[in-house]
């Protein structure tokens, strides 16, 4: 048996969901293969807080999907940026850009369930799920194999294009045989909700030590989104913690400046690695999100930029209107997607790496790096142009609405 399509895309996860959004729109009979059963999120879906990036904001609002979320978004109006034992501190505040807000905060959960009930309403798609991505076949006729294992056994589908967004592990990547780079932060980072006695005012908290990075995200229910990053080998002692001792340690680092903790809901514990395709896109075939770049949350950049390869790869296969798996169009989504994934990947890793170093010869430069970050206005639009998704060649989409 074998079904055909224009495109097969691996991996239902944040992005794989958002690419089959996109091409609905453009009347793409789309195949979307998820490991998960009908009827549960996959497991990426979890409680991490995601910050949408304003350019992700308007599109996901031109894709239908924010309208589907259930509670109201956190926006972040402010960011606030400091150091502990440093002179100098950071804060942007969206107003002087001329936004309301640099982006939005979001439960992962919360947008699993919003973007289940968009794909519930597209016309063009088929899904296959629980359904796993085994193996790639040959190309024929224009079209690639795509081999898939479900309840019935195996089977075959074809595509004009095949698509990996299959996560971290892709093993449409290493189908391809495209080797990946790794690198090993030795962090882990914590997860939580948290109440503060103050509730939040649209400020993200974002505070550096020797040991990682510490940040209180404003979400849309009263609470903020905790991420804390530990020493690896630290994480199993801070897991142990109990509720007080927890609350304790965060304050101490985080200081009396979004008030009183009072409360923190289950902690997610979360190693850090960063994994780059060395290639991104075989033939027939091309890789997005984080089987094609994995890299470090703390600039909250994973999915903006996997957002931002999925609207390109859309908008390249609307403008060719033609066959969406030729070497031309593969081709001019590497050149265009090059730059913002360079600067995007530089200035994840160099935030991880600058803040997580407790080398005492690097803090004075830390220090001016924060006063100079302060006090240099193209350098600040140069960071907000970026945490808010508008660097380089962005997707039609996330400007939409932009202002
Ligand atoms: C703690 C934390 C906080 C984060 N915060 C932010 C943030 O604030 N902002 C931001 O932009 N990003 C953030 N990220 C990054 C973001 O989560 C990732 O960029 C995003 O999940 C990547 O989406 P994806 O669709 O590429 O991969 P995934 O979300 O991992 O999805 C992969 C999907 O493929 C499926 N799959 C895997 N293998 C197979 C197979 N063989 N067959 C079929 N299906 C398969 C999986 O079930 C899954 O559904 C954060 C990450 C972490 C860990």
């Amino acid at each position: 048996m074998s079904d055909l399509h224009d495109v097969v895309i691996v991996g239902g996860g944040l992005v794989g969901a958002s690419l089959a959004i996109a091409l609905d729109r453009l009347g793409l009979d789309v195949g979307l293969v998820e490991a998960t059963p009908a009827g549960e999120l996959p497991a990426v879906f979890d409680q991490r807080n995601l910050s949408f990036a304003a350019a992700t904001v308007n599109a996901l609002t031109a894709l239908g999907v924010m309208q589907r979320l259930e509670g109201a978004p956190g926006p972040i109006r402010r960011i606030h940026v400091s150091r502990a034992g440093d002179f100098g501190r950071v804060v942007m505040d969206a107003g002087d850009y001329g936004r309301d807000a640099f982006g939005q905060v979001v439960v992962a959960r919360d947008f699993g369930r919003a973007l289940e009930a968009r794909l519930g309403e597209l016309a063009h798609l088929t899904r296959y799920r629980p359904a796993k991505f085994v193996g790639l076949g040959e190309c024929a006729d224009g079209r690639r194999e795509v081999l898939i294992a479900d309840a019935a056994g195996e089977r075959r589908l074809r595509a004009r294009l095949v698509v990996g967004a299959d996560g971290t592990r892709s093993a449409v990547r290493q189908a391809l045989g495209i080797a990946a780079s790794e690198h090993d932060y030795l962090q882990t980072l914590f997860v939580a909700r948290v109440r503060t006695a103050r509730a939040p005012d649209g400020t993200a908290w974002e505070r550096f030590t020797d040991t990682g990075p510490t940040a209180l995200l404003p979400r849309g229910d009263r609470h903020y989104g905790l991420v804390h990053g530990v020493a690896r080998d630290e994480a199993e002692a801070v897991l142990a913690l109990d509720d007080a001792a927890w609350l304790a340690r965060l304050q101490d680092v985080l200081g009396w400046r979004a008030g009183r903790l009072l409360e923190s809901g289950p902690r997610s514990a979360y190693p850090l690695i960063q994994v780059l395709a060395q290639q991104l896109v075989g033939e027939r075939a091309l890789l997005l999100g984080n089987a094609a770049q994995t890299i470090h949350p703390l600039g909250a950049q994973g999915f903006n930029l996997g957002l931002r390869d999925a609207l390109t790869l859309a908008e390249l296969i609307g403008d060719a209107e033609q066959d969406p798996g030729t070497d031309d169009l593969l081709q001019a989504y590497v050149q265009r997607r090059g730059p913002d994934r360079e600067q995007t990947l530089a200035f994840s890793d160099g935030l991880a790496r600058l803040t997580g170093n407790a080398a005492p010869l690097l803090r004075p430069l830390r220090s001016l790096g924060l006063v100079a970050a302060a006090q240099a206005a193209p350098l600040q639009s140069f960071l907000v142009g970026g945490a808010m998704g508008f660097r380089g060649q962005v997707p039609e989409l996330c400007r939409s609405q932009a202002r």
